[in-house]
């Protein structure tokens, strides 16, 4: 084993990561009428709190973080947001200084998320929404670093190129359970790491990454993930679905919690509605209008994250 190896498994057991996620096969009359096979990667269960995408993205900056102790984090994120709450998870377990800066201010009115990162000892800072803004401004960078010598300053959603790292080794997972054949792979798409991270891992082969939008974003999101990725002139081999934001990020119409309820108890999948649910609607959707060619394989990728919707 590789030294990297080596540290990489030691951070997974200290963190207490169930690695690898498996795939499931699933059944239904819909899939059968469409003559193709729907698989779903359970990355939701790589852990109860690093879940999902967040624990791919977070897995390096944690490697690095851990190898120098000394060092603060900073990051940024909403009164929700799954990658903070992940993020603050793994800095208590590896005993890493965090700081949060929010979105706004929740001092009299806090979510779930913000209690338990509050436990866990993170140092939050409440911004207002145009200081907010300023997250990837070079001179605001600047002023962070002077303000926090010496940290580690991890983007909104932990999109940066660190994590598409830990995304490809999605790639190396499914080639290890057999299972490395898709012809579509999906996920949803929101700061755009995870669909980059996947599209860099299967670039050159037969597999399409299609990313779902669970937010109002088209061109923004293209460009999100087109910043992530070299241009190496190669053929692009993914591509953004905007038809299933149900009218925005987070926006979740009866009708969206309704299905994800019943698909949710069908085929005992938890789902919540800002993430997992759009893709998990889009996926039935796309299959049931033949949108797949007869004998296709398709993946999707549930992302985790179900803390995000427990005030919802
Ligand atoms: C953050 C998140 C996403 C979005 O991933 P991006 O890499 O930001 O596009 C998708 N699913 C879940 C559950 C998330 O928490």
């Amino acid at each position: 084993m590789s030294d990297c190896q080596q540290l990489s498994t030691q951070l997974q057991q200290k963190l207490g990561i169930v690695s690898p996620s498996p795939v499931h096969a699933l059944q239904a009359s819909w899939i059968t009428a469409a003559q193709v096979k729907v698989y779903v990667k359970r990355d939701d269960l790589l852990h109860q709190i690093i879940s999902g995408n967040k624990w791919r993205k977070l897995k390096y900056a944690l490697l690095a973080a851990s190898q120098r102790s000394s060092s603060r984090l900073v990051t940024f994120g909403g009164g929700h947001s799954n990658h903070v709450h992940a993020l603050a998870y793994g800095c208590r377990a590896l005993e890493l200084p965090l700081t949060a800066i929010i979105r706004g201010d929740y001092r009299a009115n806090m979510t779930p998320m913000l209690n338990d990162i509050a436990d866990w000892g993170c140092d939050i800072k409440f911004v207002d929404k145009t200081t907010y803004q300023q997250r990837q401004n070079p001179s605001y960078l600047a002023k962070l670093a002077r303000d926090f010598p010496n940290s580690m300053v991890i983007p909104e959603g932990g999109s940066d190129p660190l994590a598409m790292h830990g995304l490809a080794e999605i790639r190396s997972e499914l080639v290890d359970q057999q299972h490395e054949d898709f012809d579509y792979i999906l996920a949803p798409c929101a700061s755009g790491g995870t669909l980059a991270g996947l599209s860099q891992a299967f670039i050159g082969t037969h597999t399409q990454i299609q990313g779902i939008a669970v937010l109002k974003g088209q061109g923004y999101l293209e460009s999100l993930v087109a910043q992530l990725l070299e241009n190496d002139g190669q053929q692009p081999n993914w591509h953004i679905d905007h038809q299933y934001h149900f009218g925005g990020y987070a926006k979740r119409p009866v009708e969206l919690i309704d299905w994800c309820n019943d698909f949710s108890q069908q085929f005992a999948l938890p789902l919540e509605p800002i993430y997992s649910g759009k893709l998990f609607y889009a996926l039935q959707d796309k299959v049931g209008r033949g949108h797949y060619p007869k004998g296709s394989r398709i993946l999707a990728l549930h992302t985790g994250g179900l803390q995000g919707a427990r005030s919802v």
